[in-house]
């Protein structure tokens, strides 16, 4: 065997790239070097180093999933009217960094004129978190990027003011088991019923091993039907997550009657000013309605009213809801309490201590 053969083949595009050959010089420079920060207005950062030196972050929001063309058309915008320095937020905010005071004006004039709006910093209604969905993922039950367009369409004016009483940060996820974070305000995809088995399909396929392991409960086995290999649920373990259809499309799960939308609020990853927090249920069964989903949008517009009406300066979403208590918030948001809100865990000894991954 050669010696090169012998040798692991180095990855050359795994991980992080090094951040600092993209960095603005002015960002470099100070790195880690930096004093104070301001806003000198919804939609734009001043950072100052210790040093004196200042750089300004011109935030706009952007459709997440973008054509060749738009994204083109920013890194214009960027060479252009800023110093040639763009970078994406985890929110799809697109950010400029510009060391010039005189070009953060012409910059803004130009993103509104192409039709990117210019805000989502300080307490505004930021850009919803999501995941990619069906572009390139197996187990979407909805398309998160639509709900999202329809969303940030009600919420255009609470994106371009700063007028909330804190930052509002807004989460959905095609699933309800992997990308969906923690938010003021989360909407994922809920199924309400176990997969349905298509056993004249799963005999044809070989996938039974991956799908057996996939539950994450462990409620699926292998089983004869009919004489012909197949699989069985067990449904008072099944928690409907719908981890089973992508490996196993036999697996039947999404439907009209069956995939709804759930909304959730007062999570928060961070520990700024007070300790982080799970999201708690508000509204379960919602139609997975496109391609407006008007629904999920009154709902969330009456959570969003009842927190700026109500809530205190500078209290996130949950804060607020901890200092008035559930029901009043479910008053104020003109919501209904229903049975779908008491969770006894009654039954999670069948379904969580059976599982492969928790015991108790
Ligand atoms: S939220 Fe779920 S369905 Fe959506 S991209 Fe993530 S893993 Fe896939
Ligand atoms: S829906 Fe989830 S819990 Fe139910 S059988 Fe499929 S993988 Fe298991």
């Amino acid at each position: 065997m050669s010696e090169a053969a012998t040798q692991p083949r180095m990855p050359d595009e795994v991980g992080v790239p090094d951040p600092f050959q993209y960095m603005h010089p002015v960002m470099k420079k100070n790195y880690g070097n930096w004093d104070w920060h301001e806003r000198p207005r919804p939609g734009v950062l001043r950072h100052v180093s210790k040093d004196g030196e200042s750089i300004y972050t011109v935030r706009a929001g952007t459709q997440r999933q973008m054509d060749l063309y738009t994204i083109r058309k920013l890194c214009d915008i960027g060479d252009q009217f800023a110093d040639g320095h763009v970078r994406f937020t985890t929110r799809s905010n697109i950010e400029f960094l510009v060391a010039d005071p005189a070009k953060v004006d012409p910059l803004i004039e130009k993103l509104q004129a192409e039709g990117f709006p210019v805000g989502g910093t300080g307490n505004s209604i930021s850009m919803i978190s999501h995941t990619q969905g069906w572009l390139h993922c197996d187990i979407p039950g909805t398309d998160a990027s639509g709900v999202v367009k329809s969303l940030m369409d009600q919420m255009y004016d609470d994106f371009i003011k700063e007028e909330m009483p804190n930052r509002v940060r807004i989460t959905t996820s095609c699933c309800q088991i992997n990308c969906g974070g923690q938010g003021d305000i989360a909407i994922n995809v809920q199924y309400t019923k176990p997969p349905r088995i298509n056993h004249d399909l799963v005999a044809n396929v070989c996938e039974r091993p991956a799908v057996v392991a996939r539950c994450p409960v462990a409620a699926i086995r292998p089983a004869m039907v009919n004489g012909k290999p197949s699989l069985e649920v067990d449904e008072k373990k099944c928690i409907c997550c719908g981890a089973c259809y992508p490996p196993c499309p036999p697996m039947q799960i999404n439907g009209d009657d069956s995939t709804k939308l759930a909304i959730w609020v007062g999570g928060k990853h961070s520990n700024a000013r007070s300790k982080p927090t799970f999201h708690k249920l508000v509204m379960a069964n919602l139609p997975n309605n496109p391609p407006r989903w008007p629904e999920v949008s009154e709902v969330v517009g009456k959570i969003l009213k009842a927190y700026k009406d109500n809530a205190r300066d500078w209290e996130r979403m949950g804060e607020w809801i901890e200092r008035i208590g559930w029901p009043r918030f479910f008053e104020l948001a003109d919501l209904p309490f229903t049975k779908h809100h008491l969770d006894t865990w009654t039954g999670a000894r069948h379904n969580m201590n059976m599982s492969a991954h928790v015991h108790f």
